[in-house]
């Protein structure tokens, strides 16, 4: 393997996924749901498949895609964005990740990052050869240490990195802290990427777009999907809205990364973005549901679990079981429980900094989530 990947492992998400199956426990790990997306978007996409929509699509989206993006981006922050020039489809956010770290960020340039983050960030910047500065959220609030960011931030910067709500935290960004890091990124001249497939889950608090802040939709790239939303993850269906100047670069990355997403599930996409209002309600109201059952059990069972206020994670403290580190939890929860949640040392730059944390995912039907509770109280 290459050096700049030499240090990463397999996906955690997917390692865990084999065990979850190799020893029939119940998967509370990697952030998938267990059940489908509505059948009108399905529909849709065997239509287009039908309509014969099955030759590559436009480089940077199938046309009606990028106009339903940029529709919900103008009811859901304001803005109004040229669907043509400013917003790019992705196979999954991901790929808006790599695309856009690929093709804004020179080796040597630093990014900023705030730990836990999402596995990618860091394996994408390391391929692009960046220079990675993390800042650590601690628990139980998780909240942005705004002096030690002031600090962080050197002339050599070129970008932060948010995402809010927060995998694996739940933590979303305050308006005060969004302000913050925006008035640090004018005053320094450096760019945010934001990550915000978790926006429609967004229960306690509204969820708060930075480009949508005064003077900054010219320095973000606002990231999102389709998967979480519409409980589709596996079409990898991602976009990426950045004024053009900022999109030009993550589309020369994406023409060689990808070309274009799957041209069929780019049209099942624009269906679902024309979904009614009535159903992120609906979503939310079943995802703050999952959440008590999950949030009840656990704090029953002996986690202390702290508060998530949007995303399908709940973060807990394993050490009331007396295991000896995160890693050992999830391997005695898998083989003696039967349950599977996510180690949270993969989500640090210094694993040691996880070793009291798991993750356990909600995004699963109600009695599955209850028949992993039970499990957990009967045996851990
Ligand atoms: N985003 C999901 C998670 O955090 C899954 C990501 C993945 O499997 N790569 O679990």
């Amino acid at each position: 393997v290459a050096r700049r990947l030499e240090k990463f492992n397999s996906s955690i998400f997917t390692q865990m996924t084999m065990l979850a199956i190799k020893h029939g426990a119940i998967n509370l790990g990697q952030g998938f749901p267990n059940f489908d997306g509505p059948e009108f978007v399905k529909e849709a996409a065997i239509q287009a498949i039908r309509d014969g929509k099955n030759q590559y699509a436009r480089g940077y989206g199938f046309p009606d895609l990028n106009i339903a993006i940029a529709d919900r981006f103008r009811k859901d922050t304001g803005l109004v964005v040229n669907p043509a020039k400013e917003v790019t489809v992705t196979t999954g956010c991901t790929e808006a990740i790599a695309a856009t770290i690929l093709g804004l960020i020179n080796p040597g340039d630093e990014v900023i990052l705030f730990a836990p983050f999402f596995d990618s960030y860091e394996s994408t910047l390391s391929m692009a050869g960046a220079s990675i500065k993390t800042i650590t959220l601690h628990p139980p609030h998780f909240a942005v240490p705004i002096e030690e960011l002031k600090s962080t931030i050197s002339k050599n910067t070129r970008a932060i990195l948010i995402n809010t709500p927060h995998n694996p935290t739940g933590k979303m960004f305050t308006r005060e802290e969004l302000n913050c890091i925006a008035s640090l990124c004018i005053e320094n001249d450096v760019l945010v990427f934001t990550d915000e497939v978790y926006d429609k889950l967004a229960f306690d608090m509204e969820h708060i777009s930075m480009a949508s802040l005064p003077g900054m939709f010219e320095r973000t790239v606002t990231m999102n999907s389709l998967g979480k939303t519409f409980s589709l993850t596996g079409w990898k269906i991602g976009w990426a809205i950045a004024p053009s100047h900022l999109s030009w670069g993550l589309r020369q990355a994406q023409s060689f990364i990808t070309f274009t997403p799957n041209h069929p599930l780019q049209c099942g996409a624009a269906a679902a973005l024309k979904a009614p209002d009535s159903y992120y309600v609906e979503l939310k109201k079943d995802y703050i549901r999952k959440r008590g059952i999950l949030m009840e059990g656990l704090k029953e069972v002996g986690f202390k679990v702290f508060p998530s206020s949007g995303t399908f994670f709940l973060f807990a403290d394993h050490t009331p079981f007396g295991l000896q580190n995160d890693v050992e939890f999830c391997e005695y929860l898998i083989k003696e429980v039967g349950v599977v949640a996510i180690p949270s040392s993969v989500f640090y730059m210094n694993p040691e900094d996880g070793k009291n944390l798991v993750r356990f995912a909600f995004c699963k039907d109600d009695q599955t989530i209850s028949s992993a509770v039970e499990r957990m109280k009967e045996k851990l």
